[in-house]
């Protein structure tokens, strides 16, 4: 079985679904008191925080650059990053490390392809939704994604920041998702990525009009898979 080097802490909460699911999926796999070998460098989220609210994305690179390197050398045979978010910084961390990232946009679009989906809807952080980082991922594996407009995602994202990200579930917030949701529906989504580590604790698949395809799972679940590959 491979180490897998977990980058964790973004959030915690998020964290422990993916602790959780590695575990599992081993024990699915070679059963009895199997588990997975983790190196898990738990990083203070804040920090991180406090340096994405200034954009300074170097910033963010060189810390998530020097925990990789620390797992790296402590043994680990793959990066997993356990945020979508954080993926921004894959190119800088890519050029310090020898051993690969194991990518979650890349993940997310081979399960939402193997279903048959074309046209996806993506909830995530501003940055996830806005940006390039995950979104060019999806396009070239030949998926047609659609986003919220500008004042949805401004919801969704103080969701997972002010709520999510601090272990609280609001019965509200699930109601707004369910609409936006409902909305990219309207709009030809055929299923929604829950495209950052947390939604998965405030929408389950019998809260979506769409089928969901749950990030922290699929990326989990992936990890699993390549550590007994
Ligand atoms: N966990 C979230 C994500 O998957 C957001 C936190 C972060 O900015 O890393 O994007």
């Amino acid at each position: 079985m491979k180490t897998i080097g977990l980058i964790g802490g973004m959030s915690w909460e998020s964290t422990i679904t993916y602790y959780e699911i590695l575990n599992k999926e081993v024990v699915k796999n070679l059963g009895g008191l199997h588990s997975s070998k983790i190196l898990m460098y738990n990083v203070d989220f804040a920090e991180l925080e406090a340096k994405m609210s200034v954009d300074d994305w170097d910033g963010i690179a060189e810390i998530l650059t020097d925990v990789s390197v620390r797992l790296e050398k402590g043994g680990a045979d793959f990066i997993v990053i356990a945020t979508n978010t954080m993926h921004k910084v894959v190119p800088e961390i890519e050029k310090a490390i020898n051993i690969p990232i194991l990518h979650i946009a890349d993940a997310t679009a081979s399960v939402v392809k193997r279903d048959g989906i074309k046209k996806v809807g993506l909830l995530g952080t501003k940055f996830t939704m806005t940006q390039d980082f995950i979104m060019d991922r999806l396009l070239s594996a030949g998926l047609e994604v659609i986003i919220p407009d500008t004042k949805d995602i401004e919801k969704v994202n103080d969701v997972i920041f002010k709520e999510l990200c601090l272990g609280n579930v609001l019965d509200s917030s699930r109601k707004e998702y369910q609409r936006i949701i409902d909305d990219m529906k309207a709009k030809g989504a055929e299923g929604v990525i829950l495209g950052c580590t947390e939604i998965g604790m405030l929408i389950h698949e019998a809260d979506s009009s769409l089928k969901t395809y749950d990030t922290t799972i699929i990326h989990a679940k992936e990890a699993a898979k390549l550590a007994l590959a």
